[in-house]
């Protein structure tokens, strides 16, 4: 199982060992909902460079 971190509210970063379709946690710390940081920086910047090339090319 991978290990996540979510990152709360307050600040507090926890890693936890979640299963894959866990979106949020509790924090240890006040007890909020603490929510799965997004390692997907790549995922977006391809999504939106395909987007964004394609609509500037059909345009001109
Ligand atoms: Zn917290």
């Amino acid at each position: 199982m991978p290990v996540y971190e979510f990152e709360c509210d307050c600040g507090e970063i926890i890693e936890e060992l979640v299963r894959m379709d866990t979106k949020s946690i509790i924090c240890s710390k006040c007890s909020k909902t603490a929510r799965k940081i997004m390692s997907q920086c790549s995922f977006e910047l391809k999504g939106g460079g395909w987007y964004s090339d394609g609509y500037s090319s059909s345009k001109k």
